[in-house]
């Protein structure tokens, strides 16, 4: 090393420094942020500003005029610059691309990651001009960009974009590729009850889970929310069904999330190639119909693509054509179903059903057409319209009768809902008090707060609130409690175990005395027969809808219907299994008097 240096020293003899490339004004030689030497014909250092010394790790001194360009790289090989390169090959490549005597621009690996852009510029006298940047920190930016472009930023893993790609190599590359569709099953719950920076973290607990369950040559990403996939190449019908057994396993163990215990679960829909499809977006789309047909199977399962889903979907879109012109056609009405009091036997109200009568179907049931309508968006026109109608209708009822008209979540979630029910009570010109709104436990669910919010709105309107179907969610005492009800109707599956050993009496009798103590009416739904009645009406149910007063009817039938029951047709009056009560006070603070 010290002969080396040396060495240089006593080169410099014969030259005379010429400090500034004339090519360049002084103070930008000085200033720039770059790094610049001038070499002459004979190779041989000009100039070099201090930029080329810090650089390469080099001492000014080393720098002079004279100094050879092999020798240059030299010392920056042995400063441990040039990542432990040898200077004979760093030399030999370099040479070729000056002597083209054209400009070129390459980048030079730097130890410690660092990157130097060098730049060679042929001059005049047979020299040429080098320039060094260092594009260290614009690399790694533009890196994470690229990288950030590929990759969810949450998790890490692939993007739908990137694992889109991945499938398309794949597919070019081997025969034989699995696609697998992930969905967590209870995110949402997680989401909504603990909050959006656990839901976060349990998305990032999953990812990691799942990248610690493939090979790197497994593509690994997430679609966004809570949609997880992969690529498995090579993928067998075997490789798959083990994999998803493995996520299944996996993703059902315990999270412990900001210290509380989570259990989720997954659901996986699989596609194979090249039997599912050739392409990637049939792969897609038929990965997508597996993991619909996993979830309606029930949590925690997977399902392999087949034919029929793709028929399902079809007729599905069959349906939701059919049901766009039956709305265009107004093929669809509103049919009423009696709800009569246990109290007086007679009359108090009607809920109306939505029915849509088609010259080809027949009547389709509304079980049928509106999941449709929801997954379509078609539910908030159609919604909206029978608000309308149900207001129109009631405005021909007699005044002691009220209408109940069913809100889908998907209603509920929309902005229209309150213009929409305060338009059509105001057109139809009736009493607020009369129109009565059914929600259900999943449409509460979802975000609470709004939901509260939604449903004083529309109690302030006036308008009263049902909660429908009770007992078939999760958390029905507490939803009592919290929402503002008027009216809870048992759910027809508590009716149907009435009188069973085990049977569900004492809990038709829990709801209705909590409800009773709150100011809450109760509905028992689904009562079909004479026994079934003198039970919910002894255990304090204040209302009985169901097959035994009447199916629902056409509105032109309502006062035939109401007429025979308010007679006692059905019930005869001595039936009525409760002390005849008198109401005093209105509302919900009414007072029972016997
Ligand atoms: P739901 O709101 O629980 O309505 C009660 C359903 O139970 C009705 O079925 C009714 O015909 C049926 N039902 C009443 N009493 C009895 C009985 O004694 N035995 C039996 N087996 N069934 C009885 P429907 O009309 O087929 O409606 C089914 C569901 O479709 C409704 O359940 C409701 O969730 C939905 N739906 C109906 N109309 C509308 C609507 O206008 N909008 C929305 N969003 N949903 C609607
Ligand atoms: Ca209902
Ligand atoms: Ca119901």
């Amino acid at each position: 090393m010290f002969a080396r240096w040396s060495r240089l020293w006593n080169d410099r003899r014969a030259r005379v420094a010429a400090p500034v490339p004339q090519a360049i004004g002084d103070a930008a030689f000085h200033n720039t942020q770059s790094g610049i030497a001038q070499w002459d014909a004979a190779e041989c250092l000009v100039a070099a500003n201090d930029r080329v010394a810090a650089m390469f790790g080099l001492r000014r001194e080393c720098l002079q005029p004279g100094l050879s360009f092999r020798d240059f790289i030299g010392l920056s090989v042995e400063t441990g610059h040039l990542d432990g390169r040898d200077a004979d090959e760093v030399y030999a490549l370099a040479m070729p691309l000056i002597r083209r005597r054209t400009p070129v621009t390459y980048d030079e690996q730097l130890s410690a990651g660092r990157v130097l852009r060098v730049a060679y510029r042929p001059l005049d006298d047979g020299g040429w001009l080098a320039t060094y940047e260092d594009v260290t920190e614009h690399q790694q930016a533009q890196a994470q960009v690229a990288f950030m472009a590929l990759h969810d930023s949450l998790t890490n893993l692939a993007n739908r974009a990137l694992l889109l790609d991945r499938l398309q190599e794949a597919l070019a590359r081997v025969g034989e590729v699995a696609v697998l569709f992930i969905d967590l099953d209870r995110f949402k719950e997680v989401n909504d009850t603990l909050g959006h920076r656990a839901g976060d973290m349990l998305l990032r607990f999953v990812a990691s889970r799942l990248s610690n369950s493939f090979r790197q040559s497994d593509t690994l990403g997430r679609l966004g929310g809570d949609e997880f996939a992969v690529v498995l190449t090579p993928g067998s019908h075997e490789a798959a069904a083990a994999a998803a057994r493995q996520i299944i396993d996996v993703l059902g163990r315990r999270f412990e999330i900001d210290g509380h215990d989570v259990t989720i679960g997954a659901s996986v829909g699989i596609a194979l190639a090249p039997a599912d499809g050739a392409d990637r977006d049939t792969l897609v789309k038929n990965a997508d119909l597996a993991l619909y047909a996993a979830k309606a199977d029930g949590r925690g399962t997977f399902r392999f693509f087949e034919q029929t889903m793709q028929d399902r979907l079809r007729v599905r879109r069959a349906l939701e054509t059919d049901l766009r012109s039956a709305i265009a056609l107004q093929r669809l009405e509103l049919f009423y179903q009696p709800l009569v009091s246990t109290r007086t036997g007679t009359v108090a109200g009607l809920e109306a059903l939505m029915r849509w009568r088609d010259p080809d179907r027949g009547m389709v049931p509304p079980s049928e057409f509106i999941p449709v309508a929801e997954a379509s968006g078609l539910i908030v026109p159609l919604g909206a319209w029978s608000i309308e109608r149900a207001c129109a209708d009631l405005a021909l009822l007699p005044p002691h009768l009220r209408v109940a008209v069913n809100l889908s979540a998907v209603q509920f979630g929309s902005d229209a809902l309150l213009p929409t029910v305060r338009d059509c009570i105001a057109a139809a010109g009736v009493a607020p008090g009369r129109l009565e709104l059914e929600v259900t436990e999943s449409t509460l669910m979802h975000d609470t707060a709004r939901a509260v919010a939604v449903l004083d709105a529309l109690r302030a309107e006036g308008v009263r609130i049902a909660m429908d179907d009770f007992g078939t969610g999760y958390s029905s005492l507490s939803y009592i409690r919290n929402f503002p009800f008027d009216k809870v109707k048992i759910d027809k599956s508590f009716i149907d175990d009435l009188g069973q050993p085990r049977g569900s009496d004492a809990i038709v009798r829990a709801v209705a005395g909590i409800a009773n103590s709150l100011g809450i009416e109760t509905v028992a739904e689904g009562v079909e027969r004479l026994d079934q009645y003198r039970r919910v009406a002894a255990e304090g149910c204040d209302l009985v809808q169901g097959f035994l007063f009447s199916r629902p009817v056409p509105l032109e039938d309502v006062p035939r219907v109401v007429a025979a029951i308010d007679a006692g047709a059905v019930v005869p009056r001595s039936d009525s299994a409760r002390p005849a009560l008198t109401v005093v006070g209105s509302g919900r603070n009414h007072v029972l008097v016997s």
